[in-house]
């Protein structure tokens, strides 16, 4: 299985990542996750990324480029969150996919209105061990604050809070909009309504899976 999911921030492409890593298998490479880890555990990688994050920006594309080169090395299915972002990125990503002679199955487009996503990521809280989060109002933890799995504290991030959310979407605007015509062009893109029930999205997804894709594993 190898999929692009491409959205919005607070649109499901992570919850659904998750979900399909567990049921085919298939690794969820989350270039966010990769980055706060990187952040945590102080590396230049971490330390470049910095202030881009805090601020809501995207972190240049060169810097995100290798760190993806590294990830997929020895690779063989991926669900792709939140990469690639930007047309350079896309390029550079179907360089990596051609000189592997990897074929994407398709590129999932989450559709979310900007009203829903700010609510969304403003009550949003994340368990930063592992990127699982949950929503005060729609999925909200057993006991607050503590992730339901490992019991471990949950945190809001940093970029979730109000005065980032708009600098996200709008970075989405301008940036990876683009991309929808880039992998519609190549025939590849498929919509799916992020505002739907979770298990509703994922039904959605597996049933614009090509069969070839793995999806048969569940
Ligand atoms: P996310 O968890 O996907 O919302 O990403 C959090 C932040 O990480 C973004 O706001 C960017 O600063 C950075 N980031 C994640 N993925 C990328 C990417 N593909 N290109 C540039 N920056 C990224």
């Amino acid at each position: 299985m190898r999929l692009i999911f491409l959205g919005p921030p607070g649109a499901g492409k992570g919850t659904q990542a998750r979900i399909l890593e567990q049921r085919f298998g298939a690794r969820q490479i989350s270039t966010g996750d990769i980055l706060r880890q990187h952040r945590e555990k102080k590396t230049d990688l971490g330390a470049a990324a910095q202030e881009y994050m805090d601020r809501g920006e995207l972190v240049p594309d060169e810097l995100i480029i290798k760190m993806i080169e590294g990830e997929l090395q020895g690779a063989q299915g991926f669900i792709m969150d939140g990469f690639p972002r930007t047309l350079p990125q896309a390029q550079a990503f179907d360089r990596l996919l051609s000189q592997n002679h990897w074929v994407l199955d398709c590129v999932v487009l989450f559709s979310a209105d900007r009203d829903t996503l700010i609510g969304r990521l403003s009550s949003r809280w994340t368990n930063p061990r592992n990127g699982r989060t949950y929503n005060t109002q729609s999925n909200p933890p057993r006991v607050p604050g503590i992730d339901d799995d490992d019991g471990g504290p949950l945190v809001q991030r940093e970029d979730d809070k109000p005065q980032t959310v708009g600098n996200r979407l709008g970075v989405f605007e301008a940036q990876t909009k683009p991309l929808i015509d880039y992998y519609r062009n190549q025939g590849k893109l498929t919509e799916v309504n992020g505002l739907l029930p979770v298990d509703q999205v994922t039904a959605a997804i597996v049933r614009t899976l090509p069969p070839a894709s793995g999806q048969q594993a569940s």
